[in-house]
């Protein structure tokens, strides 16, 4: 980013930070917060700081304009203590829901990445070395496009859902956010999860990630061949197994030839020919050994298949750590100028970021972008741009320039 089209950037941050229009929501017990902040020319993370209510915090944000506003999950006696004299007290449990973290389908086409090296470009999924001059360091540029941030949702949807039937959180304690850049966060607010250590915490990411599941265990032994499966699979009506049995029921009633063999289904044959008994002795009677050449191992391949594709995909070491930074609510993301912003579950399914989470709602600016595909933000749709000058509302400027695709024209 050059030095003029930074100036621009953050003159925006800082209207924004002076302006009435930032409402910024507190997070909970904010006095016993850690506050952290990336400066925008030093870049440099402030840590350490400590707020007792939101008009010192206001003040700090609006003479400093970070680039980035963190606060701590974790809750401490003295916040602004070096890390082993803090105090813990607990922390909310976190989860965050990222495209990085999801391959999609899209990323080969708007993803880039330049040697740090010798300066050579190339797109899609960045080289362990580079082609020209072998050097390992990249910098690279990814986008937030509208199927990432989907395949985000999708995810954010599952966590969710599992957060609320299987866990027994209510809505009030669950809050989902849009995080200003290319997913997602839910936090949990709630006494019984505020004491959680670090491995109580990895085995709550365990489950939504699906991982160590029982009903593998017996696979895993070798001694599933010998029996019958009804004996060694069952699948009852609560959690994973309620998920894994409506999963796997609308797998089998749809399946292809392709499809069971791509799962692995040797006895393919055996499943499309008896489709109606096995959903009725199976899955309803829960008869799992009852039709001929639908064995254990059949079972368990659907199963690992459809574990797949109901786990969700989060970023595990967010979750897992008690003393986390996060980024603060209704704070603008350093890397798009959107804002973080939270919307109630309900609204997850038509919740759009290019819309809600628009903090700049004035002027256009021109700009050189260098490439840049087709997007959509406020409402309207730009590009796709590739090496030309073009005028544009102030938001589409300043996310392209934060995400390094534009320079202002001076
Ligand atoms: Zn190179
Ligand atoms: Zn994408």
């Amino acid at each position: 980013m050059a030095a003029f089209s930074q100036e621009f950037v953050y003159a925006k941050f800082s209207e924004f930070y002076n302006g009435s229009s930032a409402e910024i929501p507190l997070p909970a017990s904010v006095g016993q917060r850690e506050f952290a902040f990336l400066l925008f020319k030093e870049r440099i993370m402030v840590r350490h700081r400590g707020f007792a209510g939101i008009s010192g915090l206001r003040l700090f944000l609006s003479e400093t304009v970070p680039s980035d506003v963190y606060h701590s999950c974790a809750y401490y006696e003295n916040p602004e203590a070096e890390m082993d004299k803090k105090g813990w007290l607990g922390a909310d449990l976190v989860f965050d829901i990222d495209a990085d973290h999801i391959p999609t389908s899209c990323n080969k086409i708007h993803d880039e990445w330049t040697c740090g090296k010798c300066g050579f470009s190339g797109k899609g999924i960045t080289p362990e070395s580079c082609p020209i001059c072998g050097g390992q360091k990249f910098d690279t540029k990814t986008w937030p496009c509208d199927l990432c941030l989907d395949s985000a949702k999708e995810e954010t949807v599952k966590l969710v859902d599992m957060l609320e039937k299987d866990f027994g959180f209510s809505r009030k304690e669950l809050h989902v956010f849009f995080s200003g850049h290319r997913g997602y966060h839910v936090h949990v607010e709630n006494d019984a999860v505020k004491t959680l250590d670090a491995i109580a915490r990895k085995e709550i990411v365990d489950y939504v990630s699906g991982i160590g599941l029982a009903m593998f265990a017996e696979k895993a032994k070798g001694k599933s061949r010998r029996r019958r499966a009804s004996n060694v699979f069952g699948l009852h009506d609560f959690g994973w197994n309620k998920r894994l049995k409506l999963g796997m029921q609308k797998f089998i009633l749809n399946a292809t030839k392709e499809d069971l063999r791509s799962v692995g289904v040797r006895s393919y044959v055996a499943v499309l020919q008896n489709k109606e008994a096995i959903l009725k002795r199976c899955f309803e009677e829960g008869r799992w050994g009852s039709v001929k050449g639908v064995s254990v191992e059949t079972w368990a391949r659907i199963a690992e298949y459809v574990k797949n594709l109901e786990s969700a995909k989060i970023d595990t070491v967010v979750t897992t750590d008690i003393h986390r930074l996060i980024r603060m609510a209704g704070t603008l993301h350093g890397k798009t100028g959107l804002r973080k912003v939270e919307f109630p579950v309900a609204r997850l399914a038509d919740f759009d970021p290019f819309k809600e989470a628009v903090a700049f709602k004035d002027g256009a600016v021109k700009v050189f972008v260098s490439d840049v595909p087709e997007f959509r933000l406020g409402g309207n749709v730009f590009g796709p741009y590739k090496r030309q000058a073009v005028e544009l509302p102030t938001a589409a400027a300043v996310l392209l320039i934060c995400k390094g695709r534009a320079e202002v024209v001076k």
